[in-house]
């Protein structure tokens, strides 16, 4: 079959023809064509056809400071007119990149002592996998390489950070998860939570079960937990409070290390700028990306305390190097711009921002929550979902994906980008949004599904 038919000499028919898309079924593309967007301002991006959206994912939950920021651009001409490439291997280094390891120990939520940099959120989790090995070889305990993360965990999508995320699409056909890599609980109490059993009941159960999977591997063979503070791509999962609490007693019992994989709740999209701060998270390790630079360069760093770091140094000095590091890491055009970008978010207040209009958004979300196909609205900070459901008693769908899909094609048709995971529908707007905007989207949101309850005769 000939791609272009339908869409004969148009940069539609060209993307078909050439472009093999991310996380999009390669056939069907082939049938409905790319959405091709041209330009963003602010909270908005426009498409070629001139139609102008919210874009209320932040792209890929990732565009904090929204689009065409002047200081952000003028910050990365600058770097790129004074140092356009160097990198860090063998003693080497330059300035955005000390400046930066600087500011982020300085404004992490719990003392940290170094920074290693990396180019995207897969890559920033496959580095602390292998740091996680190196440092139990460095200790003399071989034996300490399982990892835990949890179901519906996303952590990226390379061999070891797909083997910790807990989706079955990144697995599926790809042969994994490797070994050693193994999944708990989601602690997603709506889906759950058992009949009868309180939020608190949850919280303890899902740390037994830990501690239930941490005894049956063998205590003594377990090195660290993975979690994203509130997990994003898995549908926006806020864990119960005391959740983490509870956690952290059991890790702390065991000798075993927190990575907090904060690549979407870093930079003030829980209301803090840490999501770490908003649950209580102690980590010993945490993975930065996406709003470290608003994504306007890919980027990711690693923030992590003496115990991790030491052990792997002294590794170093006695194997000789650290045989480690990537050609952009630390690159001095992406740390120009996390800093430019780090001063935007402090400069403008984004954080206080993010909680306040993030709680107004929830709390108009909130009011879908007796219309018939809203199972749960949930959410923290500036980050939400609305989850869909056919039989709300059963909190259940008959065909996974179907309602999630129609409402992002109304929402889509009536202006707002948002993504469905599924039958969760993700709202994650840059940190600029205003409360007028917010109002705007959530309209949107109301409307489309008036649409959708419509097509469905409810
Ligand atoms: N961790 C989390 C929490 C993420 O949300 C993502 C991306 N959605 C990643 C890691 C992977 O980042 P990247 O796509 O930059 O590899």
């Amino acid at each position: 079959m000939d791609d272009r038919t339908n869409f004969a000499d148009t940069p539609e028919a060209t993307d078909i023809a050439y472009h093999f898309h991310a996380y999009t079924n390669a056939r069907r593309h082939a049938e409905v064509g790319p959405m091709i967007i041209e330009d963003g301002d602010g909270i908005h991006v426009r498409d070629n056809n001139g139609n102008r959206y919210i874009e209320g994912m932040a792209g890929l939950w990732s565009v904090g400071v929204g689009f065409k920021d002047r200081r952000l651009i003028e910050a990365a001409t600058r770097q790129l007119e004074k140092l356009p490439f160097y990198h860090n291997f063998g003693h080497k280094s330059h300035g955005p990149a000390i400046e930066l390891a600087e500011k982020l120990v300085e404004i992490a939520p719990v003392p940290m002592s170094k920074v290693f940099y990396t180019n995207s959120g897969s890559e920033a989790n496959d580095t602390v996998l292998k740091m996680v090995w190196y440092r139990s070889n460095a200790l003399g305990k071989p034996e300490k390489k399982k990892v835990i993360a949890r179901n519906r965990a996303y952590h990226g999508v390379t061999i070891a950070s797909a083997s910790l995320t807990g989706l079955p699409n990144n697995h599926r056909s790809f042969d994994l998860p490797i070994d050693r890599v193994l999944h708990t609980i989601c602690p997603h109490y709506w889906k759950e939570g058992r009949d009868g059993e309180t939020e608190d009941q949850f919280a303890t159960r899902c740390a037994d079960e830990l501690e239930a999977l941490i005894q049956r591997e063998g205590p003594d063979t377990i090195a660290a937990f993975w979690a994203e503070p509130v997990m994003g791509a898995g549908g926006v999962v806020v864990p119960p409070p005391g959740y983490y609490e509870r956690i952290q007693a059991v890790l702390a019992k065991y000798d075993i290390l927190f990575v907090a994989d904060e690549v979407i709740c870093g930079f003030g999209r829980t209301g803090e700028m840490f999501g770490s701060t908003t649950c209580g998270i102690r980590p010993d390790v945490m993975v930065l990306s996406k709003q470290i630079t608003s994504s306007y360069i890919p980027f990711s760093a690693i923030v992590m305390n003496d115990r991790f770091y030491d052990p792997i140094a002294d590794e170093s000095d006695r194997i000789s190097t650290f045989g480690h590091g990537y050609t952009g890491g630390g690159h001095p055009l992406g740390a120009a711009v996390a800093l430019e970008n780090l001063a935007i978010i402090q400069d403008n207040d984004l954080v206080t921002n993010a909680r306040e209009v993030g709680a107004h958004f929830r709390a108009r979300l909130a009011t879908l929550a007796d219309r018939p196909l809203v199972g749960e609205v949930r959410g923290i900070g500036l980050i939400a979902a609305v989850e869909l459901v056919e039989d709300k008693a059963a909190k259940s769908v008959s065909t996974v994906g179907r309602l999630g899909a129609m409402m992002n094609t109304a929402m889509q048709r009536n202006g707002l980008i948002s993504r469905n995971m599924g039958d969760s529908l993700g709202f994650c707007p840059p940190l600029i949004i205003t409360r007028d905007q917010a109002d705007e989207m959530f309209e949107i949101v109301e409307k489309s599904m008036g649409e959708v309850e419509a097509e469905l005769g409810l």
